[in-house]
């Protein structure tokens, strides 16, 4: 039987709206939370216990967080490997999901290598340094368009530049995306004409047990997700291979906490992983309204030892991010009987910033 210690203290490190959803999911299981984040005033700090405001770099302030807590865990995946390393010096196993997961996920070039070592089909990809290799690479491939991104810190479409064979010499906008990521590392992949993109949530346990939620369908505005709907409209055939492909690298990584996978799904079924991150995801959010156990619980369970929970959907939900200034359009919703409004308490609205989002629920109406 599992007990549920209220004397656990859970830490997130990152203070952005995952972790202020995980922190809400942990009170509501009577445990604490203290957030760690450079940012004062950051979303999660509303809700936690404490918040230690510090860089990821203070020896001093990781260590009395350490202190202070007794499972660490993240919010997001471009914190500092050193960090992690050094908590791991004072706690040893201390932090959750395991930091190789941390590790591949931040490089593009080990994450699609990780894939692609498990078998798992990616968008044709290539390592590139300038100009000379991104040639070499189109005319061996022969095909006509191509991404090519930053291997770390990229998200929201940050750091990448479409290209087209043709014009490769010639093109400027390459030219100062050159410039600008000079002695980065780059991927090239070829642009893949999707019909849809697609994410699976999975949650996997210390006995190894695992809920999935998904496949969600994701839609993206100026590169940011915009909407996202559970169920989507897609073949058997694509769910139970999009499930299996996210339980092989959960178990490759013998996964505790939560992991999202990204999928490219093609025109003749083909599908693809764009990323993966080893967290609770955007497209998870309507799983708060729409699902016995959230993504967000089933983090905070996961990371804490106790058993995973149903990812079972009572209802079928489609969720809007509110970005920016739409943030100041949502009257409508408040009249609405079938609206989830979560806010995140930011206090500037900035362009392309998620503020919040809307869920959106109606009668459940398929088995998955
Ligand atoms: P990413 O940061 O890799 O998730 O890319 C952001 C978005 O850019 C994705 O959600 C896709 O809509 C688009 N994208 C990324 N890679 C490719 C690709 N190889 N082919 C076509 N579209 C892509």
């Amino acid at each position: 039987m599992a007990i549920i210690n209220a004397d656990i203290t859970l830490g997130i490190l990152g203070g952005g709206q995952l972790g202020r959803m995980s922190a809400m999911a942990a009170a509501r299981l009577g445990i604490a939370v203290i957030i760690y984040s450079p940012e004062q005033d950051c979303p999660a700090s509303y809700v936690a216990k404490e918040t230690i405001v510090a860089s990821y770099d203070d020896q001093d302030a990781l260590k009395a967080f350490c202190e202070k807590t007794d499972i660490i865990t993240y919010e997001f995946e471009n914190i500092p490997l050193k960090t992690i390393e050094y908590i791991e010096t004072l706690k040893a196993n201390a932090v959750l999901p395991e930091k190789t997961l941390l590790d591949v996920s931040q490089d593009r070039i080990k994450e699609k290598t990780f894939l692609n070592e498990q078998d798992i089909q990616t968008t044709r990809w290539a390592a590139v340094r300038d100009l000379n290799d991104i040639q070499a690479t189109a005319t061996l491939w022969g095909s006509p368009r191509f991404i090519l991104k930053t291997a770390r810190f990229g998200y929201d479409g940050k750091g990448q530049i479409k290209c087209e064979a043709a014009t490769l010499s010639d093109d400027k906008d390459l030219q100062s995306y050159l410039e600008e990521t000079k002695g980065h590392d780059i991927i090239m992949e070829d642009f893949v004409p999707f019909t849809k993109e697609i994410s699976i949530i999975i949650a996997r346990d210390v006995n190894g047990k695992t809920e999935l939620y998904g496949p969600m369908l994701n839609e993206h505005k100026n590169h940011i997700l915009h909407k996202t709907t559970m169920p989507c409209d897609i073949a058997e055939t694509i769910k139970d291979k999009a499930f299996s492909v996210s339980k092989t690298i959960s178990e490759a990584i013998s996964l505790i906490g939560v992991l999202t996978v990204e999928f490219f799904v093609c025109d003749d079924g083909t599908l693809l992983v764009n990323e993966i991150a080893p967290r609770t995801h955007n497209s998870g959010h309507w799983t708060v309204d729409a699902c016995c156990v959230s993504q967000f619980e089933n983090h905070v369970r996961t990371v804490c030892g106790l058993p995973v929970g149903s990812s079972k959907r009572h209802s079928d939900a489609t969720m809007l991010n509110l970005i920016g200034d739409d943030i100041n359009h949502i009257d409508h919703y408040l009249d609405d009987d079938c609206a989830n409004i979560h806010l995140y308490g930011k206090k500037q609205v900035k362009k392309g910033r998620k503020m919040g989002h809307v869920t959106i629920l109606s009668p459940k109406t398929n088995a998955y």
